[in-house]
């Protein structure tokens, strides 16, 4: 179904994926295995068309080439990616995250039935439709991450390293969702460092040294596998995901990463703009409802009611300007309104001091803090 030829990735003069082949079944899980700086993450990118390098051979799913295609286009075609560290907007609900990855053409029409599809495959969404995504445990926030990958109806899932950060407990949670998602029918192609998890769910295997996949079997011979044993399975720290030490050096360096990139607002914007999508005042923000009570769950399945999904246009302008607001950016003009002022006080009209009334103002403003800091630690030069 998805079948990946001679993919080959250079960042300036480093290559660093050398003539990749591999292909990914309906229903099948496919792992790839590799230490830091093997390649994973950039085979995973080519594949999903957001390599920042230089991308050359086939991509193929059914009967489309993918190389070459801007990413929209290849989630169009049935590709949906999880990022590595997931790309969730914390300050929205499960139900509006969900919602944004219908944003896809072939999902657009069918937003309602599919946000159906994916609460009844995670029942635990469904409990938490109403929940702010950024209060939610570390896996939790992962199964919201691949319920909206779901949610553009694709044929294959990729992954990139969901175990990471994530307690042994969660781990295994994780691991069983996409033995779900697989039952679901989709073919899933899964980058991790636990190996051991890993290999437990999948079908089959690829290990990857240094840009070149060096060995493939399905995953119980690669599980037992001595060799294999040794290089990834090897010690307690494999066994919990903990990262394996870097390869060897390869002869060309590595050209350094572009320090910035776009701003989330940027790439929401362009998205718009690349499905033609009118562009939209930014919402005004109201308070949040009281979560409601937990759907009744029958037969291991969540008893879905008749959803009335949200505007996909509105809650792209309201993620794009929750980034801006993250990234320093102004956000875009609010829409003027000739409303009388509401009785309830709006987001926006919250006083310059916060109130720390409650414990979810507390843990707000901590967490902003936490975010300013790391933000501050991703520009400091130390002085020489
Ligand atoms: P990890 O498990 O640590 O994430 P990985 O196997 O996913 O590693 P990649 O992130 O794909 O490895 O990186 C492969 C090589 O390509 C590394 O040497 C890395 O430094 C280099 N590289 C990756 N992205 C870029 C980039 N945007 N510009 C320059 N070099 C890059």
């Amino acid at each position: 179904m998805l079948e990946v030829r001679n993919l080959s990735v250079s960042y300036g003069k480093h290559r660093a994926l050398g003539g990749a082949s591999l292909r990914v079944g309906k229903g099948e899980i496919v792992v790839i295995l590799g230490a830091n700086g093997a390649g994973k993450s950039t085979l995973l990118k080519a594949v999903c068309g957001i390599c920042e390098g230089y991308v050359a051979g086939d991509v193929q799913l059914e009967n489309a080439q993918l190389v070459g295609e801007k990413p929209h286009k290849i989630v169009e075609a049935g590709i949906a990616l999880v990022p590595e560290g997931r790309g969730v907007f914390g300050d929205l609900t499960v139900e509006e995250n969900l919602t944004l990855g219908a944003y896809a053409e072939r999902a657009r029409d069918e937003a309602a039935g599919n946000l159906q599809r994916v609460l009844s495959l995670f029942p635990k969404l469904g409990e938490r439709r109403k929940q702010t995504v950024r209060t939610m445990s570390g896996g939790e926030q992962q199964m919201v991450a691949i319920g909206r990958a779901m949610m553009s109806n694709p044929s294959i899932l990729a992954l990139d390293e969901p175990s990471l950060g994530l307690s042994p407990l969660l781990c295994k949670d994780l691991f069983e969702s996409l033995r779900v998602v697989k039952q679901a029918g989709l073919g899933i192609l899964l980058v991790e460092q636990n190996a051991k998890q890993s290999l437990r769910i999948a079908d089959r295997g690829y290990l990857l040294e240094n840009g070149n996949i060096v060995h493939e079997d399905d995953a119980e011979r690669l599980a037992n596998d001595p060799a294999v044993q040794k290089a990834y399975l090897g010690g307690s720290g494999a066994a919990t995901g903990a990262r394996r030490p870097a390869p060897a050096a390869t002869p060309t360096p590595a050209i350094p990463r572009p320090a910035t990139g776009p701003k989330p607002n940027e790439i929401a914007a362009a998205a718009m703009k690349s499905v033609g999508a009118p562009a939209r005042p930014v919402p005004v923000i109201k308070p949040t409802a009281p979560a409601p009570k937990p759907a009744p769950v029958a037969n291991g399945t969540a008893a879905v009611q008749k959803l009335d999904t949200p505007d996909i246009s509105d809650l792209v302008a309201k993620a794009s300007a929750t980034a801006s607001r993250r990234n320093g950016a102004t956000p875009p003009p609010r829409a003027p309104t000739t409303q009388p002022a509401p009785t309830q006080p709006t987001r926006s009209a919250q006083p310059a001091i916060p109130d720390f009334a409650s414990s979810s103002d507390r843990l707000r403003s901590m967490i902003e803090d936490i975010e300013a800091a790391a933000r501050r630690a991703e520009t400091y030069k130390p002085r020489r």
